[in-house]
Parts: C-alpha cells; structure tokens; sequence
C-alpha cells in the first residue's frame, strides 16, 4: 500500500462507490490504510484493486480494522451495523466524513455533555449553548494561552491564541471571521475573543484593557435589540480591530461598522423592539428624575417605543434590568473617555427622537389641489425643537413644507399628512444613524493606538468580523437583501480561502492532491455585485427615476436578471425570490426606491444645522472620520439623497449615485479589502434549536447548517489537503533552529527544509516547487518547538 498514491485512492473509493455498492465498508478501510499517503504516484490497475479488496477481505474476517463500521444501503438509508466511535475534539479526524450522519452524530453527543466546541481541521464550530458556561474561567484563560491546540479541549480561547500566536510569529494581521445565523452565538463569541486577547496583549496599562473591553459594551447598547429571534441581536455589523505592537502587547483598537438598521428607530416589527438604548435611558432617567429635563414622561409611552410588551410609560420606568444597564452604559460612556458634556448631549439626541416621533399631524384642506398638513400638538413639537436646539415654528415650517426650486426661484409647497410623517421619520432616522457613527468615530478617537506605538512600529492588528447572520423571515425587506448578500460575500470568501485557493496552489506547485467539489456562490454574487447589469445596479438606476416605483423595480429585475437563482414566484405582488447558499428566501420590494435613496430633505439638515446644540450641528456638518476615506461612518453623516448635494463638497460630486446600495457595495469591498490583508482564522457559529432552548439538539436544524457553510466539504478538504503554504525562504528562516545552528542559517532549499521537518518528526508533509506543504497541525507542532527551543 505504501506504493499507491491519494489519486490512486480517491479512484478506487470512485470505483468501489460505483462498482461495489455493497461493500462501502471497503471504502471505509481504504481510507483508513491511504491516509497517510502521499507519494505522488499513479498506478491505476484493476489487478491491485482485486489485490486491495481481497485484502480487506482478510482483515474484515480477523477484525483488524480500527473502526468496524458497516454500513448498508437499503433502500436510499444508510444503517449501521456497529457501535458509533468514540466522540473527537476534530471531525477530521473521523473515519468517515462524507457520512452526514457521523458529524451530527458527534455534535450532537458532545452537547449533550456541555462541550459546545468542536474543531474541523483549524475551523472552530460552537454550538449555542443557550445556558451559562462554566468554560471562562480565569482558569480557563490560563489553560489556553500558548498550549498546543491538542493538549485542551476545543475552545473559542484556543482560537483567540492561535490568532495572537500567528500574528506574532509571522508579523502579520489576522482576521478571525465569525459567522452562524441569528442567534447563533456571533456576538458572544466575538466578546470571549476580545476578552482572552486583551490578556494576551497584556496591555501594560489596565485602563486600556478595560476601555477595549467596554467598546462592544457601548456600542451595543446602541446598535442591538431585542428582535423575534434573539434578545440582544446585533442590528449592525462591526469589524472590530485590535491593535498591537509588533511584540504583541496591545495598544488600541478600532471598530468600523455596517449597515446599521435605521428603520428600527421608528417601526418594529410585531414582538421586537427598538434599539436598547431608548429603554435605558428612559428608565435610567426616570430614576434620577431627570425625565421632565429632557421633556419625556413616566406615564405615557414615546410612541417609538410602544409595543405589544411596552403599553405604559412604567412598563418601562419600573424595570430594574434597564436601569442597571443605563448606569452600565454610562460608566463605559466615561471610561472610555466621553466628556459630560458630550453625554448630555446624547441622551437629549435621544429624547429629541423620541419626543420628535410623538408629532403627530392633521389634514387641512386647502384650496389648491392637495391637502396641507398641520401639527396638532404643538406642545410636543416644542419639546422637540428645544432639545434640538432649534426653533420650534422652524421645524414645523420644514416638516409641514418643503421647497422646491423651479426656474431659478423658490417655491414653498405643503406638505400631505403621510410627506409631513415620512420626513418626521427621516429626521429621526438620520438622527440616530449619525450618532451612532459619531459615537463609534469617537471611540475609535479615543482609542487610537498612535500614542503608544513607537516611530517605526506601524503595528499589527487582529479584526473580528461579527456580521449580522443570514435571515429568513416571513417578510424580508431591502435589510434583508443587503445582509444576506453580505453573508453572500463572506461565504464566497470562505470558499475562496478553503477550496479555491488552495487548490490552485496545488496546481501551480505541482502538488498531488484530490479535486473537492464546493458549492461555488460566484454565480449568485455575480446576480448581485455586476455591473451594470446585477441587482444593486438596476436598484439604483431605477432609485435615479423619480417615476419609477416598487412594482417597475421588480419588473426591471424580472427583465434583466438571468439566473435560475433568481424567480418571481405567482400570487405575490412585489415578490421575488432568491435562492442564497443558505436557502431560498422570498422577498417583498415595496419601501426599496424609498429605503435605498434614504434621503433627508434639505430643509431639516439646513435647520439642524442651526442648532445651538455642537453635537447636533456636527451630526450634520462634518465627516466623522479624519481619514478621508470613504466609509459607512463618513455616509452616515453625509447621507445620500439629493437634499443635501450642497453641503459636503467633498462628497458632492457623486451625491447622486449615493445611494444605500452603492455605499454598502462599497463599505462590503471595504472589509472584504481589510479580510483579505489578514491571515483568516474562522468560527462557525451553530443554533442547535429555535427555541433558544437549552440542551435541545434539533437534528435537521443543525444539518441544514452543517449543509449550507460547507463544514463537510471543509472537513474533506482539511483532512486530505494542506492548508498551510510556507515559502522555503520563510520557512527555513522561522523554523532551522529546529535542526541547524542559531548563528548561522542555512540555505532555503527543499533539503534543508526536508531535514528540518525530518528532525521535528514530522510526517505526510510535501514539498512543491517553491513551498512547503504542511497539514495544519504540523504548524502548531512547529511554532510550540521553536518557543520550546528558544
Ligand atoms: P448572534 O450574535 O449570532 O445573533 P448572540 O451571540 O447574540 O447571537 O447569542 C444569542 C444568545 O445565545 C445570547 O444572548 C446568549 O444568551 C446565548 N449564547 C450564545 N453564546 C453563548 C455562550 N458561549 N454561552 C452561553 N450562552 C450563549
Ligand atoms: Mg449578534
């Protein structure tokens, strides 16, 4: 057998598959006998195969082999005849991996004994847990930090040393991409990674670690809500980075964010509710007695926040858990570094909100064609404008009215009941979007790394994507789109980095290895991302139509995109249908034209702008960030519509091509640029049930899961193929101290490369033409000798 090579394997798995349905126990030994082997040699005869299985015979009849799983095929189902193996911490290392069953299998026994973390080759898989877990410990911490990944348990501190340990090793960033549906565990598993990498930074002055670990405190706060899936489910997406000196300790970090979901602030959903923050404050308030300053009230519900749970203003001013969380976000607020000043104003930002969506109007007919709107309760209205700053017969004039320039002269129109209210609900959209980047820019401000890094230690960083998950709901909406195309993204990278990369390279270095088929989502992104003809493109190009409507826009798509990815299913209106890596979803396009162009008229940002108020005039000044580049932060506060073509100069130019879709084509190529910089580590995020139950595995849920992020395919590709690629050069430079002498270095060629492995007892490794090939353990093993050695 020593004599066969992988290709000769995989033909004769092909052929037992096809020829020998019934014996895929010999399947089952082939694998068990190749897998070590990786002479590239070809000898495809059908003598040795009658030699193999007749060998198998033998050993199958004196119970020699390691796992005596038969399986038979009846009838489509796969039984088994023998006892399940014993659980592995790392589904590579399971016999038989193509067998959906084994994985679930696994996973499903492991949870049950609370070990919600399982590897896949260097991939961690966490299973939601749904209860508190005595696995983060100061114990636990200790235990992970530079073992060898074999001597714990899996663990997500594991991934956090391995990123920390690379990126010191190797002088370059990392990227730990953390992705699994809503609710799923994203959120937390980015919290424990910051956690277990401000200790390995062992920053030298605690009040930045504790400032670091405040950040997702804060921002959260602001960002997340309580939605029909998840309690506390992340309403953004954020790409927090960590920075470091190039000796490791940590010395800042930085957070870029996406696509924040604006549209919460003034409508939610049946069972959700808005951004967290707004029942903080409100209840935080109240305990200070501090409601009537801001001009909120203890009886009645902002109608913002009303819902089926929050009738009553005390539903809210009475609940002990917001209140705690208002002095909990308010002592982040300081620690991080927010003056009084700049807090005051942010809570009366939010009352404005609040207060400004209690405006309520009332039609007035008139004697021109359309009907005017008035404000009937011009005591709100007051409030509203005194916490903005502003006058208050100013703002009624902008809600109730707009202006319009027609041949050089400016005409004033009213404003219908549903204008006047679109436009109340843009403001406080706008509003609360641009604080929230203002809040993020200041943070980032805050915790920039410049002081502390040397002259010339540009610094390394390690970023932690935690992006909204794929959703399906009943309705799904132009929010839905963008996150799911986002996840589109990630997953496409995913693949890239896994198979498609990897496999190149095994080309272009004349390495022997199999072929494993992915799902390959190019196609989809391409139904997307593609210019001019993909569906971003026709969203904006209709969006530039002030005729066009929902309906004209489905139409445009139904004429313009040929995929079988893409239907207009019967019987729904403003339907279509897109079938996603994770699934099919249908969507409803009513509200798209109008969501995409976000506009704010011009009227309220010149107003706002004359705020008396420093935050509020910046919230509609300036660009939030200094670096002049173009993000989600610089849009939200230079938004999109044509309103506000005037007044950022810099951004004028393509105001009009500013839409939702182009920003976050942008902001997605902006983060995929940072990821692709990095060296990726990746999290798969599992929900084992929709109950958000503790201890309940649901079987087809998980696969489905298993199914779609391609965590079988990866196991495949993992235990077959190399994913680590080092150069000679690289390589003899890190690791001759293995084999050769410190002071003098020897040649990179693929000798000394082979001694070195050789000496570090290393096996099933290959040389290509220009690189080492190396099973991602033999990494693991090699850094752990060389800090041994040194
Ligand atoms: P996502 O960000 O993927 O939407 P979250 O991280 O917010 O999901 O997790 C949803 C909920 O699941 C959390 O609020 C928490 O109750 C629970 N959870 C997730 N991960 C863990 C964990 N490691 N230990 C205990 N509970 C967890
Ligand atoms: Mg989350």
């Amino acid at each position: 057998p020593e004599l066969w090579s992988d290709h000769f394997n995989d033909f004769i798995c092909k052929c037992l598959i096809k020829d020998f349905e019934l014996r895929p126990n010999v399947l089952d030994l082939l694998q068990h006998v190749f897998i070590r082997q990786i002479v590239g040699r070809e000898r495809i005869l059908q003598k040795q195969l009658m030699e193999l299985i007749d060998l198998n015979q033998q050993i199958g009849t004196t119970g020699k082999t390691r796992h005596e799983r038969i399986h038979t095929k009846k009838g489509g189902q796969i039984m088994s005849s023998s006892p399940t193996p014993d659980e592995v911490d790392d589904l590579v290392t399971l016999e038989v991996l193509d067998e959906v069953r084994d994985s679930i299998e696994q996973l499903q026994r492991r949870y049950a004994k609370d070990q919600i973390y399982t590897y896949v080759g260097d991939i961690l898989i966490a299973v939601n847990p749904f209860h508190k877990m005595e696995l983060y410990s100061p114990q636990y911490t200790k235990m992970y930090i530079g073992a060898k990944r074999t001597a714990n348990p899996p663990h997500i501190f594991a991934v956090a040393d391995i990123a920390y340990q690379s990126m010191v090793s190797y002088n370059a960033d990392q990227c730990i991409v953390i992705s699994g549906e809503s609710g799923a565990g994203k959120t937390e598993s980015a919290h424990l990674l910051v956690e277990q990498l401000t200790v390995l930074g062992k920053a030298n002055n605690r009040s930045l670690q504790e400032k670091i670990l405040l950040v997702n405190n804060l921002v959260e706060a602001f960002g997340n809500a309580c939605t029909a899936i998840n309690d506390n489910s992340s309403r953004f997406g954020k790409y927090l980075e960590m920075k470091f000196t190039c000796g490791g300790t940590v010395v800042g970090a930085q957070i870029s964010e996406y696509l924040l979901e604006k549209s919460r602030v003034v409508h939610q959903a049946t069972g959700e509710k808005n951004f967290h923050i707004f029942y903080y404050i409100y209840a935080g308030l109240a305990e200070r007695k501090k409601l009537a300053h801001y001009k909120l009230s203890d009886s009645k519900t902002p109608k913002y926040l009303f819902n089926e749970h929050i009738k009553l203003g005390p539903d809210i001013v009475n609940n002990t858990f917001y209140k705690e969380q208002f002095d909990s976000v308010e002592q982040c607020f300081k620690v991080i570094g927010f003056t009084l000043e700049e807090l005051g104003s942010v809570y009366s930002t939010l009352a404005a909100i609040l207060n400004s969506g209690d405006i309520e109007f009332t039609s007035v007919a008139s004697e021109h064609q359309t009907d005017k709107s008035n404000i009937s309760n011009i005591a709100v209205l007051e409030n509203a404008a005194s916490l903005l700053c502003i006058r208050p017969d100013e703002l009624q004039e902008a809600l109730t009215s707009h202006c319009v320039v027609a041949r050089g002269e400016t005409i004033v129109r009213p404003n219908t009941v549903d204008k006047a209210t679109e436009v109340r609900d843009a403001m406080g959209k706008a509003l609360y979007g641009r604080l929230f980047s203002w809040i993020v820019n200041r943070i980032n401000t805050l915790l920039r790394p410049d002081t502390h890094l040397g002259e010339d230690d540009k610094g390394l960083n390690i970023g932690i994507l935690d992006i909204f998950g794929f959703e399906n709901f009943k309705r799904n909406s132009f929010e839905q789109l963008c996150i799911n195309i986002a996840n589109e993204q990630i997953q496409f990278y995913f693949n890239q980095h896994i198979f498609a990369w990897e496999q190149d390279e095994y080309l272009n270095e004349d390495v022997d290895a199999r072929v494993i088929e992915y799902e390959d989502n190019r196609p989809l992104l391409d139904l997307f991302l593609q210019k001019p003809m993909g569906m971003l493109s026709l969203l904006d190009e209709e969006s530039r139509f002030p005729q066009a409507t929902d309906q004209t826009l489905v139409e445009k798509f139904e004429d313009n995109l040929k995929s079988k990815n893409f239907w207009r299913p019967k019987r729904v209106d403003l339907g279509f249908g897109i079938h996603h890596y994770a699934g099919k979803v249908i969507y409803n396009a009513a509200g798209f034209l109008s969501k995409n162009r976000d506009t704010l008229p011009a009227d309220i940002v010149l107003l706002l702008r004359s705020s008396e108020n420093q935050l509020i005039r910046k919230l509609v000044t300036h660009p939030l960030t200094k670096t002049g580049k173009h993000t989600w932060s610089n849009r939200n506060s230079g938004d999109t519509g044509t309103g506000e073509t005037t007044h950022h100069p810099r951004e004028s130019t393509n105001m009009r091509t500013q839409t939702v879709a182009s920003y976050f084509r942008y902001s997605l190529m902006d983060l995929l640029s940072k990821m692709v910089a990095g060296q990726p580590h990746f999290v798969r995020c599992i929900k084992p049930n929709n109950d958000r139950q503790a201890s309940k595995f649901d079987r087809e849920k998980v696969l489905v899961q298993l199914r779609y992020t391609g965590v079988l395919e990866t196991a495949k590709i993992r235990r077959q193929g190399y994913s680590h690629r080092i150069l000679y050069t690289n390589f003899v430079n890190r690791y001759y101290i293995l084999a050769f002498h410190a002071h003098k270095e020897p040649d990179a060629s693929p000798e000394t490369c082979a001694a070195i492995l050789e000496k570090a007892k290393l096996e099933n490794w290959v040389l290509g033409k220009t690189k080492v090939f190396l099973k991602y353990y033999h990494v693991e093993t090699l850094n752990l000798m060389v800090r041994q050695t040194i």
